[in-house]
């Protein structure tokens, strides 16, 4: 499978050339506070899969298990396109909005609901989790 995406000025873009293991909502508070909603949806996929260029800076930071998360965003404009929780070890989680066709995915679960806002939340047709479920 191939997709593409990109930020919003459109400087950085990224090209998957390979199949994403899952995609899924999550509810932390992290997870709002980068999108500025209730939650985000990432789609996970394996590092070797993804190519990534344009200005892209780096922030990292603890996630809530303690261990770093890299979040890869444009330099320009800022949006995120992609994290790397370490925890996670290969895989990447890429923001599903920036994809350039965001339709075609698949999101079927969703994670860290008790942290959800009662304006936003999990949709019923999601496998929910409280917090988050050891993927493999
Ligand atoms: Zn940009
Ligand atoms: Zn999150």
């Amino acid at each position: 499978m191939r997709m593409e995406g990109g930020c919003l000025c459109g400087k950085t873009r990224y090209v998957i050339d390979g199949e994403p293991l899952w995609a899924g909502d999550c509810y932390c508070r992290d997870c709002q506070k980068e999108s500025g909603g209730g939650h985000l949806t990432g789609l996970a996929v394996p590092a070797e899969a993804i190519s990534l260029s344009g200005p892209v800076r780096t922030y990292t930071a603890p996630g809530g298990s303690g261990t770093m998360i890299d979040r890869s965003f444009c330099g320009e404009c800022g949006s995120t396109l992609m994290s790397h929780p370490h925890v996670m070890g290969d895989a990447r989680i890429v923001r599903a909005g920036t994809l350039d066709d965001p339709s075609t995915i698949e999101v079927g679960m969703a994670v860290f609901c008790t942290r959800a806002q009662h304006w936003d939340q999990p949709v019923g047709t999601r496998t929910q989790f409280d917090e988050m479920p050891p993927l493999g």
